[in-house]
């Protein structure tokens, strides 16, 4: 589906529902990055997965946010003005960044852009600030050059004040996530898919995997298969194909999301 075909499905419908997923973390193209697969083998095994999301932004950075900022500014553009809900398994502060409509975005794995408790007190949450960014930024190419990520002792992002845990980055690669983070805007977004039944319902899956197929792909299947009037686009480097049941009410493209939305 080109520029045209998608504008004209746009037009068509009431209601759109974005899934943006991991290949907008830019993960093809990191796949093939020695660096960053290296460093978050070791993150995983110094339980400080929580970093991922920053590690992937930093290589992302690295490599040139070309394709991805194309991909969110021409998605943005054809959105605009237009009735849709974005719901992002992608942690990419690219994404929370975005010009979407006022509280029409959700990212249940969370981002980077948010810190919390790793003992998991649910009441402390808040914004990552610059200098901090700058310090976790340090710290990765500390650990890129074979050093520690931080000194013994020491809390790259502070202490919990509730209970004196470091904190971490607020996404699903914490040990205790903290989901508040999302719940709210979840909540939203529940309250505006209620109101798809028997509208027009244009559903664009785009670079979805199976990390978290409960979050998008499965219900967005489920939207779209209870809805006469709705149609899927599924836009995938691999994971393309549709259901049977979705025959005739949708199409798979085996692109990646990102080379797709860019080219839009
Ligand atoms: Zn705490």
């Amino acid at each position: 589906m080109n520029r045209i075909d998608l504008r004209e499905k746009l037009d068509q419908s009431d209601m759109v529902l974005v899934g943006l997923g991991e290949e907008f973390d830019d993960r093809a193209r990191l796949r093939r990055n020695a660096e960053y697969t290296g460093l978050c083998g070791r993150l995983k095994d110094e339980g400080a997965a929580w970093l991922i999301p920053a590690w992937r932004e930093l290589c992302s950075r690295r490599m040139g946010e070309g394709p991805v900022n194309q991909a969110l500014e021409r998605l943005t553009g054809l959105l605009e003005g237009r009735n849709y809900f974005v719901v992002s398994v992608s942690t990419s502060s690219r994404i929370a960044s975005s010009p979407w409509r006022e509280a029409r975005l959700v990212m249940p794995c969370g981002t980077a852009l948010r810190k919390q408790c790793s003992g998991g007190c649910r009441e402390v949450l808040c914004q990552v600030t610059e200098d901090e960014q700058a310090r976790l930024q340090e710290a990765l190419e500390r650990a890129e050059r074979g050093l520690s990520l931080q000194a013994e002792g020491e809390a790259l992002l502070g202490v919990c004040p509730e209970c004196g845990a470091p904190l971490v980055l607020n996404n699903i690669y914490a040990e205790n996530y903290n989901e508040d983070g999302y719940l709210e805007q979840w909540q939203t977004y529940m309250k505006w898919l209620q109101g798809t039944p028997n509208r027009r319902l244009l559903v664009l899956e785009l670079g979805v995997g199976m990390d978290f197929p409960s979050v998008i792909r499965w219900p967005f299947e489920k939207a779209v298969f209870f809805n006469q009037k709705a149609f899927l686009c599924r836009v995938n480097e691999r994971l393309y194909q549709l259901t049977e049941e979705l025959a005739g009410k949708g199409c798979g493209i085996s692109q990646n999301a990102i080379d797709w939305a860019g080219q839009l």
